[in-house]
This record gives structure tokens, C-alpha cells and sequence, in this order.
């Protein structure tokens, strides 16, 4: 028996009303985060990949679709229920001094999410904060300084030691280290799988560095105009990329060491729009391999033969795919 997931996501659509038309930003995606794990999202920018993110935790209310949380129907909560699953579920942005409130001090900043729940106050959430911050290498002397006073990794310990106030089981990272340097991003990166291995944490991570996202997720789920088209074990995707998409982004990644040469030729055009998205395969437009067919319907994810279990592709034309063959 596995463990149920921390959290699962099914069939989220999240469409937003625009000047210019209706916004299909999220279109059916699923998504499973099993406990003490990370899941990681990757896609250009546009593909939905922030969308998902703040439907998870319910800062963003889907147009369609349901949400659960250690078996709570999180899509349903409000009110006193909302609040105690707010608190084990966190965040992290990309611009760590655009996501602190310039006028607060560290101490103010990270001691917040414990005065709003109402965990710790007075000398036992100084006690609290100082805890928080010498775990992500900070301390003390900081507790009087604000954010801008901080070079940006060291603003986003910051950032990390306020999602970790609350003790939360679930942190979506969303471009958290996109914005840092590669020598602080690799700090960084190493500090969250450090207390992810200490507290059970589990990952929700967003990035567009491949690299990135391979070093830091068990699966990866590759997103293209609101749409999952290719998901499994992290290695198994990037290393041996089946959609024509994925192939894409990783041919695009001259360091990342793949199974073979990626023969792909580079994709044609722009991303479409996510307000008149094309029918059939979202990728059909700009894929080097498309024929007429893939205009036709939409194409489901489907099992792939693969020696990594739960490997999945969106696309007609990918991997042997009839069940005989799934299953041999
Ligand atoms: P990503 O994080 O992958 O770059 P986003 O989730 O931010 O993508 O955006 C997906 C699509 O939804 C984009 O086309 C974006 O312009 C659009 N979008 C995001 N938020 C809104 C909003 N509040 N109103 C209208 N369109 C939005
Ligand atoms: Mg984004």
C-alpha cells in the first residue's frame, strides 16, 4: 500500500476574464504531491505554472476542479477549517525583497504567520524567530534589519525562514531561485532539500531551469498553455524526454545529460495565446513532428512504456502506447 498524498489536485481549470477575451490559463491539470517529497512544474513563462501554484493554495479560487489536503477537502474548507490548513501550507516567490514588506523588520517578517495564527507572541516569538533564522543561516543580529538591507540570497533565507514559521508540510516554491546567482541559487536549493530531509517537507517546485528542477524533484510535470503534457520520474523525463515539448526545452539545455542527441529541430513561431489556444494537441502549431491528426482531438495523457512506473505523455505520436504494450 502507498501512503495517500499530502496534497492532490484533480482536473483544475482556472480561466480569468480579460479585456481582450476569456484567459484559459489552467485547463484540466492534476496533480499529486506525496509526503516528504517534491514535485516539480516546469514550462515557459505563460504556460500556467504561477496559476497552479496559487489555485494550490487556495489564494486563487479554479473556475473548475477539486482540491484535498491530508484527506481534507481543501477546495471546501472556509472560515476556522481554511485558516488551520492555510498554516501548513506555504510559499515562496521568486523576488525575495519584492515579497517583503520593505518596512518590516526581519523579526516583524518572519514573526508574522506565527502572530496571524496566533502560535507565539512576546519573548517566546523572538525566541521562535531567532530559531528560524540560525536554521537558514541567519541569526540574531538580523532580527533588527530589514529586507533591503540584504543581498538577494540571503533575502530569500528570509523568505524560506518565514514559510518555515508555521512548521508547514507543504511549501510551493514558485522561481524561488530563479533571481539568485548560480553559486547562492545552489545555497539555497541545498538549504531546502537540507529541511526537507529534516522535516518532511514536501515540494511543490517551480522553475524554468531545467537543471534546476531535475536536481531538486522526484517527478516533474511539464506544463505547456495551462496543460500537463508530460509527467514521471524526474530523471526518466529530462534525461529521455518524450513529447515533442519536452524535447524542446531540454534540446534547449546544452549541460543537461540526456539519454541521446535530441534531434528536434527548434519549434516554430510564438507560444499561442492563452485566449484562443489551437484545438486539438495546444502544441500542434509550433511542433516539428505535428501532423494534420493532431489539430483533431485533444490528446488525453497516456501511459508510455517505461522502465520508471507512472510515466505519462500527452501526445498521439509518443512512445508505444496501446496497453499491450504498456504492459510488456
Ligand atoms: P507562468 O507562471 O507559467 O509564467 P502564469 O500562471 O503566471 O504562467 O500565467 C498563465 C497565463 O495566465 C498567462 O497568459 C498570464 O498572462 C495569464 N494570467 C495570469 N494571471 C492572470 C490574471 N489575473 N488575469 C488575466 N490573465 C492572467
Ligand atoms: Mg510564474
Amino acid at each position: 500500500m502507498t501512503d495517500p498524498p499530502l496534497f492532490e489536485a484533480r482536473d483544475l481549470v482556472k480561466h480569468f476574464r480579460s479585456p481582450r477575451g476569456v484567459v484559459q490559463a489552467v485547463n484540466g491539470v492534476s496533480l499529486s504531491i506525496p509526503r516528504g517529497r517534491t514535485v516539480g512544474l516546469v514550462g515557459e513563462s505563460g504556460s500556467g505554472k504561477s496559476t497552479v501554484a496559487r489555485l494550490a493554495l487556495r489564494l486563487l479560487e479554479p473556475s473548475a476542479g477539486t482540491l484535498s489536503f491530508d484527506g481534507a477537502d481543501l477546495g471546501a474548507a472556509s472560515g476556522a477549517a481554511l485558516r488551520r490548513l492555510r498554516r501548513r501550507m506555504q510559499i515562496v516567490f521568486q523576488d525575495p525583497h519584492g515579497s517583503l514588506n520593505p518596512r518590516m523588520t526581519v523579526l516583524q517578517a518572519v514573526g508574522e504567520p506565527l502572530v496571524v495564527h496566533r502560535m507565539a507572541s512576546g519573548a517566546a516569538l523572538t525566541d521562535r524567530v531567532v530559531e528560524l533564522l540560525e536554521r537558514v543561516g541567519l541569526g540574531a543580529r538580523d532580527l533588527h534589519r530589514y529586507a533591503h538591507q540584504f543581498s538577494g540570497g540571503q533575502a530569500q533565507r528570509i523568505g524560506i525562514a518565514r514559510a518555515l514559521a508555521t512548521d508547514p508540510d507543504l511549501i510551493v516554491c514558485d522561481e524561488a531561485v530563479s533571481a539568485l546567482d548560480v553559486s547562492v541559487q545552489a545555497q539555497v536549493l541545498n538549504l531546502l532539500r537540507g529541511l526537507q530531509a529534516e522535516r518532511g517537507i514536501s515540494y511543490l517546485f517551480i522553475a524554468h531551469d531545467l537543471n534546476v528542477v531535475r536536481y531538486m524533484s522526484d517527478e516533474v510535470c511539464v506544463m505547456y498553455l495551462g496543460e500537463i503534457v508530460e509527467r514521471g520520474d524526474g530523471d526518466a523525463v529530462l534525461r529521455d524526454p518524450q513529447h515533442p515539448y519536452t524535447r524542446m526545452l531540454v534540446s534547449a539545455v546544452p549541460d543537461l545529460a540526456t539519454a541521446g542527441p535530441i534531434d528536434e529541430v527548434a519549434p516554430v513561431g510564438e507560444v499561442p495565446s492563452p485566449i484562443d489556444p489551437p484545438p486539438g494537441c495546444r502544441f500542434h502549431t509550433r511542433c516539428p513532428r505535428a501532423e494534420p491528426e493532431c489539430a483533431g482531438d485533444r490528446p488525453a495523457l497516456r501511459p508510455i512504456a517505461d522502465p520508471s512506473a507512472g510515466r505519462t505523455v500527452a501526445c498521439r505520436l509518443a512512445g508505444p502506447r496501446t496497453p499491450e504494450a504498456v504492459g510488456s
